[in-house]
Formats: structure tokens, sequence, C-alpha cells
């Protein structure tokens, strides 16, 4: 006995390492019990024949935030020159062949949109100022913040906050304002994808994402997106830190009104003075916890899509494309409506496409290439029973197909190797909720601020949540700050 606190963390993601971090700085011992054999969850890694492929995230976006949270855990970060800035964000590829890329330079996109549409470029700067105002405001007054009851989220000032983050309005609604031109219009909005919503349905609010990879640019960090993790763990082992992988969580052991401890698959049970659940909330009310009317009220959430990725490890460098490429394909809502009302994918989808050894060169062997694909898909649904295996197949030459129209004609002869992860494997590996990987549950406006599933249990006050599907929602700049806000609400206790 050491008379320090104890914390148990279930789940070693970015939430629970980052947590784990702020309580053992702060004089708790914590144990970390992952159920997988590796860190990371949703920031994965896999390493095969040489090849090193990010499973989940794969752009180091709104650097600010990461800043804040490396610093305040006293984590060197950007010093060593190990996170690149990007040139270009992505170079976006239309069917018709037209690209636009991305970039922070100014002077390069006023060529690009100029000739798009004459006057787009003002408009489009207003764009992302206006955006990334949301942005600051969001990040003061919505997103970086505890609410400790509805009157501090739902009050008259807070009624005029939700205005001027455009609330009121649907993304692409707002961004016809903007741009006649229907690829612009796709290009300022493909984005809410990466929060799990489509820009026909979600709040303008996310112009934001565009506005904030725009002005702030986008980075990656040498041994990619991974290396965020080993950073983090690394803090956490010298601060005492415990890792135990390969240990599933099985039951939250309560008493009256606490939490008291866990139960393991192994049968072991361990007790601490706080538990903080960083699995899938959902998942944690569903599986883990008694209380099964809470669980039926999550399950009548809102719940964002999911995604089939494709990792390829290649016997040739393809240096025709960029590190990361967006392919939008004519039928944009269309491939969105599929996603979200049919939760299946489109026969002709858009998807994106990483190709990390343009920057690292260490992704891949020499001469050789690691490219991954994330394709938007429905998340699983029992009322809408999808065949994965046949989805998998179509999607697959769907990607080929359209690198080909790119001139990147004998790549499929190429592939040496294939991982996939579909959204029931996403739900397998991770105890994802539905295979829902941007949230899980979305980013509805009532689904966000104070209206998102708390940090705090409300009847167990010893136990908490932090991570993607808590406040403030998912991506890792959030899922750092949730980490932060959880261990505030810990420590001011
Ligand atoms: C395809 C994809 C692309 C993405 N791209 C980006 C990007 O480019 N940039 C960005 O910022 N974000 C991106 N994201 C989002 C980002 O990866 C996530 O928001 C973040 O990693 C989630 O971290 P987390 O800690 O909330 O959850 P998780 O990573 O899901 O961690 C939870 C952990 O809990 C473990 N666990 C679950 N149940 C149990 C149990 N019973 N017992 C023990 N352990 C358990 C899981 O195995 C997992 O390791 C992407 C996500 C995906 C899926």
């Amino acid at each position: 006995m050491t008379g320090k606190k104890s914390a148990i963390i279930i789940g070693a993601g970015i939430g629970g390492i980052t947590t784990a971090v702020y309580l053992a700085k702060n004089g708790y011992e914590v144990d970390i019990f992952e159920k997988n054999s590796s860190p990371g969850g949703r920031c994965g890694q896999m390493i095969r024949d040489g090849h090193r492929f990010d499973l989940g995230a794969t752009m180091l976006m709104m650097p600010g935030i990461y800043h804040e949270i490396f610093d305040s855990l006293g984590i060197p970060l950007f010093e060593n020159n190990d996170i690149t800035p990007l040139e270009d964000l992505y170079k976006i590829y239309f069917d018709d062949n037209e690209v636009i890329t991305f970039t922070p330079d100014q002077d390069k996109m006023k060529i690009q949109l100029e000739k798009i549409e004459p006057g787009s470029f003002a408009r489009s700067q207003k764009y992302v100022f206006d955006g990334y105002e949301i942005f600051q405001i969001g990040m003061n007054k919505l997103i970086g913040r505890n609410f400790d009851n509805v009157f501090q989220f739902a009050n008259f000032r807070n009624i005029g906050m939700l205005i001027k983050l455009k609330t009121y309005i649907s993304n692409y609604s707002y961004v016809k304002k903007f741009f006649r031109n229907q690829h612009l219009r796709m290009a300022y909005t493909f984005q809410n994808i990466y929060v799990g919503q489509s820009p026909f349905s979600s709040p303008a609010l996310f112009s934001m994402v565009p506005a904030a990879e725009l002005t702030e640019g986008s980075f990656f960090p040498k041994g990619g997106m991974y290396s965020i993790v080993e950073k983090l763990l690394s803090a956490a082992i010298s601060h005492g830190v415990r890792l135990h992988y390969n240990n599933p969580v099985e039951t939250i052991k309560v008493n009256g009104k606490k939490a008291e401890g866990v139960l393991l698959e192994d049968g072991t049970e361990i007790k601490a003075d706080i538990i903080v659940a960083n699995a899938d909330l959902p998942y944690v009310y569903r599986k883990l916890l008694p209380d099964k009317r809470k669980s039926e009220r999550l399950d009548k959430l809102k719940y964002s899509c999911s995604a089939i990725c494709f990792h390829w490890g290649l016997d040739k460098l393809y240096l025709q494309v960029g590190h990361h490429s967006v392919f939008l394909s004519e039928g944009f809502r269309e491939g969105l409506d599929k996603i979200f009302k049919d939760k299946t994918v489109s026969d002709h989808p858009s998807f994106y496409m990483h190709a990390p050894s343009r920057t690292d060169p260490t992704a891949a062997p020499a001469n050789q290439d690691t490219l991954s694909f994330i394709v938007g898909a429905g998340h699983v649904d029992k009322m809408k029973k999808q065949d994965w295996d046949i989805l998998k197949k179509n999607t697959r030459l769907a990607i080929i197909q359209r690198l080909k129209q790119l001139g990147l004609e004998d790549i499929e002869e190429h592939i040496k190797f294939e991982i996939c992860c579909t959204p029931e494997s996403w739900e397998n590996t991770c105890n994802i909720s539905r295979g829902s990987v941007f949230g899980s549950l979305a980013h509805n406006l009532l689904q966000m601020g104070y209206f998102r599933p708390h940090n705090q249990h409300s009847r167990y006050k010893n136990l908490y949540f932090t991570g993607g599907s808590t406040h403030p929602g998912n991506g890792i700049p959030n899922v750092l700050l949730s980490a932060k806000l959880t261990s505030e609400r810990i420590l001011n206790n």
C-alpha cells in the first residue's frame, strides 16, 4: 500500500493513456487494462514486411490543441523536428479529372479557385475566416470546457453563441452561399466525414474543420500517427503507470452509489478509488454496467457512420500520388445517402488515400509503397443488414478502377498483401458500438456540449469516461481535450 489514490483505466486508446498521464502526474497510482495486445485503439499501428500502417488516424490537425495538452503534461512534441508541416494538405480528385490541391499557400489557392469559378477565391477566404472564428468560439465556449449543468449550456447568452456557431443551417446549405461550382461545394464540405457526419444534415458549425486545416495547416509525425501514442505511453510509463494488455474488462463492479473496481475476463477482481472508462461509452453502459435503462436510452441516440479501410503493401512505388489524396465522386449526395440512410456503401464511392512514405520514407521498404484507403460506410444496423464481404469486394474494385483512371494501371498486380477492416471488424476489435468509428455517438447539436453523455456517471460518482464518445467528441484533438476535461473533473473533486 502506497497511500496514494488508485485509478483503473479501461482501454489504452489516446483518451485512456492521456488521462493516465494526467492522473499519475497528480499522484494517482494508475493501472490501464486493454483488451488488445497493443495500445492505440483507433490510433493503432500495424507493421508487416517493412510496411508500416496507421490503422485509424492519419492526419495531425489542429496543432494548437496538441500543443496545449502536451505542454500541460510536460511532453515535448514539436521540439525535435519530429513533426513535419505538410506543404499541401491533400489533393482532391474529381471524376472528370479536375484536381484541386488544398494548401495554406494563398497564391496557389487563388490560381486554382479563380480558374474554376471567378470570384471564388475571395469567397473562400471569407468561408475560411468565418469558419476559423467558429472554431475559436467553439473551443472557448463549447468544446474546450466542462459543463456542470444545463443552464451553463442553454442560456440566453449561449443562444447568441449558437447562432454565431451556425448551428441553424446545414453545412451544405451554408457552403452554397459561397460557391456556385459543385466541385467547390464538395471540396469545402466533405471534411464532415471526419466526424462521421453528412454535410447535408450536420450544422455549418463543421465548416470549422476545413477552416482549421487551411489556417493552422496539417502535420505528419515521423513514425506515423502512432508515434503520438508512443510519446504518451512513454510519459505514462515514466510516471509509473502500469499497462496490462490482453486484459479485457468484463464488468465494472458497483455497490450502492460507488464503482468499486473491475472484474477482468480472466476472473481477477481489482479494486480502485476511481475508474475511468476509455472504451466506447454506449458499449460500457451496455456491457460493463448493470443499469439497462440508460443503455436503452443510449441505443436510441444517433450514431456516426463507419468505414471500410484497406491497407496494402505494394512492391512498387507510385509517386504520382501525394501523401494525402481525396477522391470525390460525382454522385456526392447519393454516396452520402447510401452511407447515412441505407447504411451501406455506394457502388461508386468517394474515398481517401494515405501514402505516408512521401513524407516519412521509413513507412515502406525502398522503392515499395504503403497505401491505405478509408471509404465511408454505413454503421452496423440490425434493421439494415449488409453482406460486408460483398461490399468489401465491390469497394476494393471501385478503388482499383478509380486509381487506374488516374494512371496507376498496374496497381492490382503489385499488391503483395492486404489488410481490410469493415464496420463489423471495428466493432469487434475495439468494442465500438455499431462499428461507428467516428464517435461512436454522432455529433448533432442535441448530442454535443451538455447534451453529449457526460464524462462522470450520474449515480456512481467515482466512475468517469474519456474518449470520443463523451464530451467533446471524436478526432484526436477532441479526445486529448476529453482526457484533460475528465482529469480536471477528477482532480477537482
Ligand atoms: C479510419 C479512421 C480514421 C481517422 N482519422 C483521423 C485523423 O486523421 N485525425 C484525427 O485526429 N482523428 C482521426 N480519427 C479519429 C481518432 O482515431 C479517434 O478519435 C481516436 O483515436 C479515439 O480515441 P479514443 O481513446 O476515444 O478511443 P479508442 O481508440 O477506441 O480506444 C479505446 C480503447 O479501449 C479498448 N477497450 C474496449 N473495450 C475494452 C474492454 N472491455 N476492456 C479493456 N479495453 C477495452 C479498445 O481496445 C481501445 O484500445 C480516425 C478514426 C478512424 C477510425
